[in-house]
């Protein structure tokens, strides 16, 4: 897996034919980015570098990709925020609040009929961003593995991610997460397993069934 800037370079090669949108199309229901912060979030796009010393920027790009899509814009404009808040993911692997909403939209924005390339950064990215997190001990491998089976990408290679060192926490959270109480059989309902058909948690649901019990 390469490192964290040729990640980030392969990303911006990768997408470089999305052009940037000319107008994102804000929502006026009160909770939403309004048109003024779609704007905003436009002027400032040139300058969402690959850095998070600005919370203003980096909270307006989480807010947009709440909205994205469902509310907000359309799905060209998404796209063409995905090197960008991927890029930030791997700087900081818990940009996001949501991941399995950005990994959703991924799906919702055709990921499965993208060029190889595109498809191959996003992929080497997610992993390596899930890889950070799990080495952090964070909690959310689930948040991200409900988006991921979504996507045509190798659902066992990210399964394999909690069998290296350092996983444990991350391990026993996802365990415990799909075993709520019993040990009679893994559980694959929550936001967003709701909506995957069984064939496409296959890989994770084998895998819940190897473990031994915690
Ligand atoms: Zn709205």
């Amino acid at each position: 897996m390469g490192n964290i800037e040729t990640l980030i370079e392969d990303l911006q090669m990768a997408f470089s034919d999305i052009e940037k949108p000319k107008k994102i199309k804000g929502c006026d229901c009160g909770s939403c980015l309004d048109q003024n912060q779609c704007d905003d979030l436009l002027v400032l796009s040139d300058r969402i570098e690959l850095t998070l010393d600005d919370d203003n920027k980096a909270s307006l790009l989480c807010d947009y990709i709440f909205d994205a899509v469902w509310t907000v814009g359309v799905t060209k404009d998404f796209i063409y925020f995905v090197p960008k808040v991927l890029g930030l993911c791997l700087r900081q692997y818990d940009f996001l609040e949501s991941p399995n909403i950005f990994v959703n939209k991924l799906a919702m924005a055709g990921f499965n009929e993208w060029s190889a390339s595109k498809k191959m950064s996003v992929e080497a990215a997610l992993l390596k961003v899930v890889e950070l997190g799990i080495q952090s001990s964070s909690d959310e491998f689930d948040n991200w593995m409900s988006g991921v089976c979504a996507l045509d990408v190798s659902h066992q290679k990210f399964m394999d991610l909690l069998d290296g060192d350092g996983t444990e926490v991350s391990r026993r959270n996802f365990i415990q997460y799909h075993y709520p109480e019993s040990w009679e059989g893994p559980r694959m309902t929550g936001p967003y397993w709701d909506d995957l058909p069984s064939d496409k948690t296959q890989i994770v649901h084998n895998w819940l069934v190897s473990q031994p019990p915690i």
